[in-house]
Order: C-alpha cells, then sequence, then structure tokens
C-alpha cells in the first residue's frame, strides 16, 4: 500500500468508528436530508447560523464507512466557518473528488479531507463521500434567517 492509501484508510476508519458530531441538534437553523440510492446512505445535516457564523453542526443517519466518515469530517472542517467559507470548501471538495489528478485544484485547505480523494479511484463511492456535503449545502440555501422569533 502507498502512504498516501494507508492514510486514507485510516483516517476514514478513524471517523467511521468515531463520527464527530453525530447527534440530533434541537433548535436548529436549518436542516436538510440526503439520500443517496445507490448506495442506501441516508442522512440529515443540522446547521446553527448566527450572524452568518455556522456555529454548530451535526448529522444524524445511516450509510456506509465512506458516507459516515465524510460526515464526520466535514462537519469538523465547517464548524466556526462562514456560510461563503462552507460553500467554497463544498466546491474545493466536490472538485477533488470528481476530477482525475491533483494538479487541477488546490487542495490545500482541505487539510485531513484531502484523505477522502482517494474515492476518486471509485466512481461509485464517489456519491457516499460527497453525500453530507450535497446536503449541507441544501440546508444552507433551504435556511430561512427571517423565521426566528427571538
Ligand atoms: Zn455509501
Amino acid at each position: 500500500m502507498s502512504v498516501f492509501q494507508e492514510l486514507y484508510q485510516e483516517v476514514i476508519l478513524d471517523h467511521n468508528k468515531n463520527p464527530r458530531n453525530k447527534r440530533v441538534m434541537e433548535n436548529c437553523t436549518c436542516q436538510a436530508d440526503g439520500y443517496n440510492p445507490l448506495c442506501g446512505d441516508k442522512i440529515k445535516v443540522f446547521l446553527n447560523i448566527d450572524n452568518g457564523l455556522i456555529t454548530d453542526v451535526s448529522f444524524e443517519g445511516v450509510g456506509c464507512a465512506i458516507s459516515t466518515a465524510s460526515a464526520s469530517m466535514m462537519t469538523d472542517c465547517i464548524k466556526g466557518k462562514s456560510i461563503g467559507e462552507a460553500r467554497s470548501l463544498f466546491e474545493t471538495f466536490h472538485a477533488i473528488v470528481t476530477t482525475s489528478s491533483d494538479c487541477e485544484v488546490d487542495a490545500s485547505s482541505l487539510g485531513k479531507l484531502e484523505a477522502l480523494a482517494g474515492v476518486r479511484e471509485f466512481p461509485m463511492r464517489v456519491k457516499c463521500a460527497t453525500l453530507a456535503w450535497h446536503t449541507m449545502n441544501n440546508a444552507l440555501a433551504s435556511r430561512n434567517e427571517t423565521a426566528s422569533t427571538e
């Protein structure tokens, strides 16, 4: 195994075994459901947004190791980020798992997420890895900041 494959496996196994931020969030600002019929992954993403910042994020669901690890890493990664930063991370992440070469994408902002770039070798797994991100993106798009009465 290459160093890259080892890292890929280690990070995914770790996040699958001990998912970060896996809980239902009461009183979230927005949420969305995601479903990947190809694999059967189901996920719900909860976001708490205050003044354009993602102050809290969590997820719930059942899925394969890749989808769970990806959701776990996403929550770690976007917590405390602005909505704009989260969107741009989504785009970078999406690009890195769907293009064939590292040189086409500047992955420096991704940190550990780069370990998931390995899924590009397995086209069936790309949807597993991006499910949480698409769901987070939908949650952001559906937010209704004026709905709060507080
Ligand atoms: Zn899956």
